[in-house]
């Protein structure tokens, strides 16, 4: 691949699936952040909805849409596709870099909805190539991080590396009520992350057990906070900044990153 101006790096904070049929704050930012940068080559996406033992990419010509979410959601979102075309050269690259690790080329998975619901708003004709890269559900915070400081090489070869999941994500305690007040400790706890991120402050951040029921509340169950540290690894001393900094429905932080570019 030829070296480029570097791209940026983002983590979107996504919501429910229902926002690929709606236009609202969020998907009008998803939108922004997409228009703000030159188009991408290709993207290579951590979503909080692939978690695996071990670490895999997808290497498939053409992904398909997964609709990994519940039969009560509307209809219409079972017949949202988003037929980007996948990349082998990418998903290659992107083994080669991360090696010794060891990444299984996956045929099976495809695009789930933390990839395509934001993608769908951000680059709505499916035009760029996208690669995931799942979840190694054995890796501790530290180690996703340090497994993504090894992509930061993509970003001046006109590769997006983008997270897709939640600073505070706790579906058990949510109100689907867009008006109510978000809790304390969801406001408190995306506070402290935010800090953390604006002073580049990792050893501050990876303490954030020590917030108590505050993290213990937010990240309830880690797949949705662990694609920010893909955005982290690979930011690279670049300011950042945020978008769609809200708390939705009490306790899901919307809160976007968008680091360099
Ligand atoms: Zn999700």
């Amino acid at each position: 691949m030829s070296t480029d101006a570097r791209m940026p790096v983002v983590f979107f904070g996504h919501g429910s699936p229902t926002n690929v049929i709606e236009d609202n704050r969020a998907t009008k930012a998803w939108e922004k952040i997409a228009n703000s940068m030159p188009s991408p080559k290709a993207i290579l996406c951590v979503s909080a909805h692939w978690c695996t033992p071990g670490s895999a990419v997808t290497a498939m010509q053409t992904p398909r849409t997964i609709h990994d979410f519940g039969r009560s959601l509307p209809a219409a979102l079972f017949d949202c596709q988003y037929p980007a075309p996948g990349s082998p050269e990418l998903a290659a690259r992107t083994a080669a870099l991360l090696a010794p690790t060891e990444i299984t080329l996956d045929q099976s998975w495809g695009l789930d909805h933390g990839t395509w619901s934001v993608l769908s708003k951000a680059w709505p004709d499916a035009d760029v190539p996208v690669v995931q890269l799942s979840l190694d559900t054995g890796r501790s915070d530290r180690e996703h991080f340090d497994l993504a400081r090894r992509l930061v090489p993509l970003r001046d070869e006109g590769i997006l590396i983008m997270g897709s999941g939640n600073i505070v994500h706790n579906l058990g305690v949510m109100q689907w009520d867009e008006a109510a007040t978000p809790y304390d400790w969801a406001t408190r706890f995306n506070d402290y992350i935010k800090d953390c991120i604006i002073q580049d402050d990792m050893e501050r951040f990876f303490s954030y057990a020590d917030t108590g029921d505050d993290a213990r509340n937010s990240i309830h169950g880690p797949e949705h906070f662990w694609p920010s540290l893909y955005a982290l690894g690979a930011r690279d001393g670049d300011p950042v900044k945020f978008h769609t900094d809200f708390v939705q429905y009490k306790s899901l932080s919307m809160t976007s990153l968008v680091f360099g570019g």
